[in-house]
């Protein structure tokens, strides 16, 4: 009776040690992902966001990858990348859906994390980059007022790490708050840019370009790359207004914006810096290479049929300036301001030659192409 006695209390004083030594796990771990969250929290923009998610998650919460699937269909969230000067490509840890048809395949319509094995011919699009395949995994539904906006994709080494305890209340919440975080710091970064957009053509604005003039700049001095600066100006746009209307004017600003977008990559920055005059910055561009670019825009301009009618069609062409970086020991400001004026002084050469051409800047005097 005795020994029984003694052999209860020794195995309910080694349950009680277990459940000590779990709640006291389980309490580091909360600490550790508040942590995550808080920083999580504390984002002030998207590219922020993902950099913590993909590359912070790991030392918090002892998954070996984390990966963020995010529906895109607007391309929202890869444009502001670019406004930042990030491609996408360059963050293979994210990937963009155009719509939620896969994720709605994988989670079928539930809302709870899915937890288990991983399987190549399922999961292995939502970890493209990672150095070894994961074994256990687990696929957390972002949702935001009912739809699903995305995943949270968590992958382990080790087999057990997301199969042997299904506990998913930490993962449940870690969710709820990245799917906040990603809808916030959308939002933001659509505030942003409505202030820095041109709410004709829908090309960013001159106060964008200014500021990604600066950040380009010193990137390139940085790293010593090529940047090519394009003014472009449409000829005889005042005589389109008059014969045409004001409102027939404002239609070709927004075709000829629409054609420059289209001959430039996502990174360039293309912004309309005055009434008919447009601003171009094409990254690790030299100019031999900047001068083809804008060929193409002026030839793609030309050609292009704005929609006047027969009798009356004015032909609406445009004038482009170039010029690089020189890359000289001088306040960025002033390196600044050096590439527009001689952007601006090369597209002078190419009016006064007579319009509708392309001219690099060659000091002085500029020659025309
Ligand atoms: P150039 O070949 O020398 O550049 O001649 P231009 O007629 O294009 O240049 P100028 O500076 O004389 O005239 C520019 C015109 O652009 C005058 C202005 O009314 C018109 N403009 C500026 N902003 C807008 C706009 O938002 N909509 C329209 N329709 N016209 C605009
Ligand atoms: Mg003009
Ligand atoms: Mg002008």
């Amino acid at each position: 009776m005795k020994a029984d006695l003694y052999l209860e209390n020794q195995q309910l004083r080694l349950q009680l040690k277990e459940l000590v030594s779990r709640a006291r796990k389980n309490e580091q771990k909360f600490q550790r992902l508040n942590a995550f969250e808080l920083r999580l929290i504390g984002c002030t923009s998207l590219h922020e966001l993902i950099q913590r998610i993909v590359h912070e998650y790991r030392s918090y919460g002892g998954a070996d990858f984390a990966t963020l699937a995010i529906v895109d269909p607007l391309y929202e969230a890869q444009r502001t990348l670019r406004d930042n000067g990030i491609d996408p490509k360059d963050e293979p840890n994210v990937i963009f859906y155009s719509n939620d048809d896969f994720l709605n395949r994988l989670f079928n319509i539930s809302v709870a994390p899915k937890l288990g094995l991983f399987r190549a011919n399922q999961h292995a699009e939502l970890f493209p980059n990672v150095a070894r395949e994961p074994q256990s995994i687990a696929l957390l539904p972002l949702i935001r007022h009912g739809e699903l906006i995305g995943s949270l994709n968590l992958g382990s080494v080790r087999i057990e790490h997301f199969t042997r305890n299904p506990s998913t209340e930490f993962l449940e919440r870690l969710a709820a708050i990245v799917a906040m975080c990603v809808e916030n710091s959308t939002n933001l970064e659509r505030i942003k840019s409505v202030g820095l957009t041109d709410a004709l053509t829908g090309v960013k604005n001159r106060r964008f370009f200014d500021q990604r003039l600066q950040e380009e700049i010193s990137r390139a001095v940085r790293h010593g790359g090529a940047l090519t600066c394009l003014i472009l100006d449409l000829d005889h746009f005042k005589k389109i207004n008059d014969t045409h209307g004001h409102p027939a004017g404002d239609r070709v600003l927004i075709q000829a914006a629409d054609i420059m977008r289209s001959q430039l990559r996502g990174t360039d920055v293309l912004a309309r810096y005055g009434g008919e005059e447009f601003a171009a910055l094409l990254i690790q561009t030299d100019l031999k290479r900047g001068l083809e670019i804008a060929e193409r825009i002026r030839a793609a301009i030309a050609q292009h049929a704005f929609g006047f009618s027969e009798t009356e069609a004015l032909p609406v062409t445009v004038s482009i300036g170039a010029a690089d970086l020189e890359h000289q020991p001088e306040e960025l400001s002033q390196s600044c301001i050096r590439l527009l004026a001689n952007a601006d002084q090369a597209l002078y050469s190419a009016k006064n030659a007579g319009r509708n051409r392309v001219c690099p800047y060659t000091g002085s005097p500029a020659r025309a192409m």
